[in-house]
């Protein structure tokens, strides 16, 4: 039997027990799985009690710098149909305890928001693409030969080497479509941004302070060096995307106040476009350092520290025309594709696996890493239907 959008969302929503999700949410929230450093383990061995529980396969890998993902699976046949759902359980630090009005991670239930860090980023999400599994279990809409696959990871935060990708270089990824439940607002994303993270390491000659024309000065140099990559022009425009983009984020030099700072190092984090080479990226930064170089005489260095490529899928795939009239039948509003600026573990299955890869989830993406981080319940609860519509549609091969 089909059912209409409408009538299976009533169907879901009677079958949700009212408290679950966001139950589920604020217990995650409870863990502290601050990275760094990292301690997601605690959230995701819970996660796999509660799975286990409803029956769910559970299967917890160990990466041998002591981090844990979960691989969680439901199946129906022979499971040749699959969707992959990925959450990450690790948050950015609560930072600024004194930017917070609420505990960071009491997870408390106020004006219709369950508040924390990572609510929003991304134990909602979570907690909600789980329920969504345990409705499809136990409603009568069963899929036949398919099977909903969960990543529930660690290490997002600080690049997924030891979280999602680890998973996808074990050759766990193995689906025909696969849904990452950062908060886009239950906003259908279907290209991101990557970024190249490097450090600029000025030398300079240090001395006192009240003679420093017999020093050079690494702070001096280094503040030529910003005027020029202000100066870098950065090409390119995409149409969800907007132009890349350039941040200097941190800044380090000097020891004492009547000392000549032989030292200076600034971080800087260059956002790419879909496309847009490491190579290419990496290059112009490389060539301005070199000309500033050969310009000043200065002793500088360029060091990579992270890099994530931009992606994005076509918007005729089935799993975001799926997505887009789910989230329409949920919401009530039009959906049209969207662009996220920041980089998630999406890449890795789209760019290693091969898998068409959606973002999508409850929250803000504004709230995302904010203090008195929050999720709106009620964004929570739809997103849990919006993922069981979503499943239901596309294992079912109807789109
Ligand atoms: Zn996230």
């Amino acid at each position: 039997m089909r059912r209409e959008p409408e009538a299976l969302i009533k169907f879901f929503g009677k079958l949700l027990p009212e408290n679950e999700p966001v139950s589920l949410a604020q217990r995650l929230v409870r863990f502290p799985t601050e990275n760094p450093p990292g301690n997601e383990a605690g959230a995701i061995e819970h996660l796999a009690e509660v799975v286990q529980d409803w029956g769910f396969e559970t299967e917890l890998l160990w990466t041998d710098t002591g981090r844990v993902n979960l691989v969680a699976r439901l199946g129906w046949g022979n499971r040749s149909r699959r969707i992959l759902f990925n959450g990450h359980l690790d948050v950015v630090p609560s930072g600024d305890q004194a930017a917070w009005t609420r505990e960071p991670f009491e997870g408390k239930i106020a004006d219709g928001r369950l508040w924390g860090r990572g609510a929003a980023d991304m134990k909602g999400g979570v907690a909600a693409m789980l329920w969504a599994a345990r409705l499809i279990q136990l409603s009568k809409e069963q899929p036949h030969d398919a099977e909903i696959v969960f990543h529930l990871v660690s290490d997002e935060e600080t690049g997924g080497t030891h979280g999602a990708k680890f998973l996808v270089d074990h050759g766990l990824a193995r689906a025909d479509a696969a849904v990452v439940g950062e908060p886009t607002g239950l906003n259908v994303v279907v290209a991101s941004k990557g970024a190249i993270w490097s450090r600029l390491n000025v030398k300079g000659k240090s001395a006192h302070g009240s003679i420093p024309h017999l020093g050079e000065n690494a702070i001096e140099r280094m503040a030529d060096l910003i005027l020029r990559l202000g100066d870098m022009p950065l090409q390119g425009e995409h149409p969800l995307l907007g132009p890349p983009t350039i941040n200097l984020g941190t800044i380090t030099g000097g020891s004492k106040i009547n000392m000549v700072p032989d030292r200076c190092v600034l971080e800087v984090d260059r956002r790419v476009l879909p496309g847009e080479s490491r190579q290419a990226a990496l290059g112009q930064l490389t060539r301005l350092v070199e000309e500033f170089r050969a310009d000043t005489g200065v002793e500088v260095d360029l060091e990579e520290i992270l890099y994530a490529s931009g992606y994005e899928i076509d918007p005729a795939e089935k799993i975001v025309q799926a997505a887009l009239r789910a989230a329409e039948a949920v919401t009530g509003e039009p959906k049209e594709p969207r662009g996220a600026r920041g980089f998630t573990d999406a890449r890795f299955y789209f760019l290693e696996a091969g898998i068409p890869t959606i973002i999508l989830g409850p929250g803000s993406i504004s709230q995302a890493h904010a203090a008195d981080e929050f999720v709106e319940i009620e964004q929570l609860r739809l997103s849990v239907g919006l993922y069981a519509l979503i499943i239901s549609r596309f294992l079912s091969g109807s789109g």
